[in-house]
């Protein structure tokens, strides 16, 4: 097996993916290198070809790939045909294996860093995009008793409402409700909230948005856990408001390393140094 994993997506830019998983890595000893595989679309095959050919460890796999690759590769976990994106490849048995590890690395810091309940909360999700998706599978899983999704353009709302039916472990036990953000309900759903998360592109660096916040510090309640899942800037206009709410808050940089130690776990059956990997960050 060639010492190499890489992250697969297009286009890349300055991923901490690297910068984590590869003291990691070297934490135990492990002669592999994590590298960057930027790839655009019509790419993808020849690259699969060529970690199959090379006998690659593996791969994570982020934007535009997470869906594409699905029917590249020999198997997929049931987790990851679940929620209808992969973003890790393991190359086990001369097979390539999809696993989705975004559900787990979205929920673990929730349960471990907060110490937040998901059973029988009443959740607030903002967008509807991956992040979007992979957070709402974790949370019906979980036992959230209302899930409110919240997104500029309906339509995908919509899609999202109705995929998640296949999340649901006991349908009748959660109610899915959406909302547009420019709805004047949307209010009340975010002082009623236990959790709000924000799964949209607002408040990312170098957008256009990089400043802005979907919620003001007067809508937020104190009794809310904020999360952002943005993780660059770490600190985001949305978590500056909801500290001066005096709202309890969690950044998106746990999610990604902990999405990441899970891959980890996957590629070397080994537990992944997640203080090591937290740090490096
Ligand atoms: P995506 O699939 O492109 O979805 C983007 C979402 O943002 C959609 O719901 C979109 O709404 C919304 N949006 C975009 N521009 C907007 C605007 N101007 N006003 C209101 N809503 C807007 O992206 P994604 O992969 O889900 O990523 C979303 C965010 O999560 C990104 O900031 C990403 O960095 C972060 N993320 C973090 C992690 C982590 O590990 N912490 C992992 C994955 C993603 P429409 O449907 O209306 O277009």
């Amino acid at each position: 097996m060639s010492g190499l994993i890489g992250l697969i997506g297009y286009p890349l830019g300055h991923s901490l993916s690297p910068v984590f998983q590869q003291v990691a890595l070297d934490y135990y000893g492990l002669k592999f290198k994590y590298e960057l595989w930027p790839t655009p679309s019509s790419g993808l095959p020849s690259l699969v070809s060529k970690i199959r050919e090379f006998g690659y460890l593996g791969a994570n796999v982020t934007i535009p790939h997470k869906i594409d690759i699905m029917p590249l590769i020999d198997e997929i976990d049931d987790v990851a045909k679940t929620i209808g994106a992969v973003n890790t490849i393991v190359n086990k048995d001369e097979k390539l294996v999809g696993y989705n590890t975004d559900a787990f690395g979205f929920l673990k810091p929730l349960l471990e860093l907060t110490n937040f309940d998901p059973d029988g909360a009443r959740v607030l999700l903002l967008g509807a995009g991956g992040a979007a998706r992979s957070a709402c599978y974790a949370l019906l899983n979980a036992g959230v008793r209302h899930l409110i999704l919240a997104n500029r353009t309906l339509s995908n709302a919509e899609k999202l409402a109705s995929q998640s039916q296949r999340f649901l472990k006991d349908p009748k036990n959660a109610k899915v409700s959406l909302v547009t953000l420019s709805d004047t309900k949307l209010n009340s759903y975010v002082s009623s909230a236990d959790l709000i998360i924000n799964a949209t592109s607002i408040g990312m660096r170098h957008s256009n948005f990089d400043q802005e916040s979907l919620l003001t510090t007067k809508q937020i309640s104190q009794d809310t856990l904020v999360y952002d899942l943005v993780y660059n800037p770490r600190e985001t206009q949305l978590l500056r408001n909801a500290k001066e709410a005096g709202a309890r808050t969690l950044e998106g940089i746990p999610m990604l390393v902990y999405q990441g130690a899970k891959s980890f776990e996957l590629w070397f059956e080994k537990k992944a140094p997640i203080d090591v990997m937290m740090h490096a960050c």
